[in-house]
């Protein structure tokens, strides 16, 4: 679709110039946001480059504030994004249960790390607090979400069945 519109800022006095805008280009432009680019510092004792320039994928929603902010050993360079769990009253003990997060997680990439496998964006989650999987791709992260989801659809069973046995208890007292 193509539209006329005129020039809403106009900076110098004259006339406003109406200008030819393809407004399904320009929406398609809007949505593709520029790559953030910065660069930070090798510290020196790690004995080259000095400084080296990072391009965030998409995902990413780090500052990386630090990493500009003070020298970073490449290696410590991770691209993320922080995926929500919830929050489960749990216990690993006798004592009374505490507010635990689950399922929460990071979609990350860390482009200079000694493990090929951080190096390709992938997705760690974690289980329960402080309990992780390995970094996962699209196929191993596909597995997990199918066994937990048998898992949720197993517990919706026993939840049915926990209903008919406390509707019987109740009948019985
Ligand atoms: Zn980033």
């Amino acid at each position: 679709m193509t539209t006329t519109v005129e020039n809403p800022v106009n900076l110098t006095g004259d006339e406003p110039i109406p200008y030819t805008l393809n407004v399904s280009l320009a929406k398609a432009f809007a949505a593709i946001t520029a790559p953030r680019t910065w660069t930070f510092t090798v510290p020196a004792w790690c004995n080259f480059h000095a400084e080296l320039t990072q391009v965030c994928p998409t995902f990413c929603t780090d500052d990386h504030a630090s990493d500009i902010d003070t020298p970073t050993p490449p290696s410590d360079i991770c691209h993320g994004q922080f995926i929500d769990g919830c929050i489960v009253q749990l216990t690993d003990s006798n004592q009374p249960t505490e507010p635990w997060g689950v399922l929460s997680g990071h979609l990350q990439v860390s482009p200079y790390s000694t493990d090929p496998r951080d190096r390709v964006p992938h997705v760690s989650v974690e289980l329960v607090q402080e309990i992780w999987t390995d970094a996962l791709n699209p196929e191993q992260l596909a597995e997990l979400i199918e066994k937990l989801a048998g898992r949720v659809e197993n517990l919706r069973h026993v939840h049915a069945e926990l209903v008919a046995a406390v509707a019987e208890w109740e009948a019985r007292r």
